[in-house]
Order: C-alpha cells, then sequence, then structure tokens
C-alpha cells in the first residue's frame, strides 16, 4: 500500500492511497487545478482513479467536486448525510454518490476501507482505515476527541493520518473569537498536538511506524510544536522506532510505500 497526503490543512484537504491495484483519494478539497497538478506530481493519473471518499461536509473536504467530477468519471463514496451536506451546496449538480453506511466497510477494488464515525461538528463525520493484506492505514483528519471508536480503528495500523491542529496555548492567545475558540478546542472541534500525542501515548499499536500530523492550523499551530509534542510523547512511551512528520498545506508529502 502507499500514501501521499496532496494538501492538508483547513484551506483544502485531499490524501492518495493506493493498494491491491486501485488508487482512490479522501477527500477533494483542492481546487481541481491543484489536485490535478499535486496528483501527475505524485505520479498518479487523475483519469484512472478507482473512486474518491468523503470524511465530512466541509468545504475543505468537497471544494474541487464539482469541476472534477465533470472532467473525470470517478465514483464518489459518501454517507447519507456528508453526501446530502455536500448536494445541498450544489443544487445545479446532481452527483452520482455511491452511499456508505458508516462503520460498514466497503471495498474498492483491492482496498478494503472501515468506515468509523468521529466526532467533528458536520452531518456524519467518518474516519477511514484502508487495508490491503495485512497492510493497514489510518485516517482521521477532523475530530475533536478521542473515542474509544477512534482508537480502537488504530489497531494493527502501520501508517497513520491523524489530526494535530492546534497548539492550545496559541489557539487561546490568537485574535479569534471566543466563540469560535470555543468551536475549535470543543468536543466536536478539532484535536490539539496534546490531544493527538496523548492518543498515540496510551494506544500506538506495535505495528506503527510512521505518523504523519494532519490538519495543522496555520494561525495557532507550528509543525516544529505538531512534531516535538508527539515526539516527546513516543520517546516517552519507548517508541523511538516511530517517525513523525508534519503535513503542510501547500507542498505534496512524500509516498509512503509500506
Ligand atoms: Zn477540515
Ligand atoms: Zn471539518
Amino acid at each position: 500500500m502507499d500514501v501521499c497526503v496532496l494538501g492538508s490543512g483547513s484551506k483544502g484537504n485531499c490524501i492518495a492511497v493506493s493498494g491491491g491495484g486501485t488508487t482512490v483519494l479522501v477527500d477533494l478539497g483542492l481546487s481541481t487545478r491543484q489536485t490535478v497538478c499535486r496528483m501527475r506530481e505524485a505520479g498518479i493519473d487523475p483519469s484512472a482513479l478507482g473512486g474518491i471518499l468523503f470524511t465530512h461536509d466541509h468545504s475543505d473536504h468537497y471544494e474541487g467536486i464539482e469541476v472534477f467530477s465533470r472532467k473525470f468519471d470517478v465514483p464518489l463514496y459518501a454517507n447519507e448525510g456528508t453526501a446530502d451536506g455536500i448536494d445541498r451546496q450544489f443544487p445545479a449538480s446532481r452527483f452520482a454518490w455511491t452511499i456508505f453506511e458508516t462503520s460498514r466497510s466497503l471495498t474498492i477494488g483491492g482496498l478494503t476501507i472501515d468506515t468509523f464515525s468521529v466526532p467533528h461538528d458536520a452531518a456524519d463525520p467518518v474516519g477511514f482505515v484502508f487495508h490491503e493484506g495485512d497492510r493497514h492505514l489510518f485516517v482521521a483528519t477532523d475530530l475533536g476527541c478521542v473515542t474509544t471508536v477512534v482508537r480502537s480503528h488504530l489497531e494493527a495500523c502501520q501508517v497513520a493520518v491523524l489530526e494535530s491542529n492546534h497548539d492550545y496555548e496559541m489557539l487561546m492567545a490568537s485574535d479569534r473569537s471566543y466563540m469560535l475558540k470555543q468551536r475549535i478546542a470543543g468536543r466536536s472541534g478539532h484535536l490539539s498536538n496534546d490531544d493527538a500525542a496523548e492518543l498515540i501515548r496510551c494506544s500506538a499499536p506495535d505495528t506503527l511506524r510512521r505518523l504523519l500530523l494532519a490538519h495543522l492550523s496555520e494561525e495557532c499551530n507550528t509543525p516544529q510544536l505538531a512534531v516535538s509534542t508527539m515526539r516527546r510523547a513516543l520517546d516517552a512511551a519507548g517508541r523511538e522506532d516511530v517517525a513523525v512528520t508534519a503535513l503542510s498545506q501547500n507542498t505534496v508529502s512524500e509516498r509512503i510505500s509500506f
């Protein structure tokens, strides 16, 4: 299996996952021009995609859908809440959705994908675990807190894409409104560096080798801070073997094969 993050952050999210001869995208939050350009940079052919899976109905996760789906004939996968939420934003378009039920697994080509509920202020937000044989990839990019369900899906994964949105002190010191700070830090908002580190410190499976920190706030976090917070937690847990990288809004990540 391999994973390449085309962009991650509040201005647009898109992750390419390949396995079993199939490549899919998780979310389509960049413009179509950017998505295609970054896919080519990563060596992925946009016209050969097996599908696009949507995590939830926030625009930083579906921004490119209208133009992309007009240009490329790619199956679109979402649960009903997410599909309805996205449809409402594009009343002139009729997207041909393949609807999945949250908590059920689906198969796209050679990839099996588990879907699981995450706490976030959208219609029916989900995370995914991708399986190809004994290779497992965890993806959860927008979640306000860690639940037992989230924790259990980390099990046996070699690579995890996990939100590390903000540094709590930086968020509180920022000039954002009180309401917005409460939303971001709340249980249906976004995971802080400390929250992400705590999850990994307590629940990183022995199999974990790579951790990709996602959806970093540009104002209330820095890649150095996110990585060092996670590094400290891993080292304290005796997990020097796990490599940590912060993902970026503007550049394509390395392509990680495992
Ligand atoms: Zn988001
Ligand atoms: Zn969101």
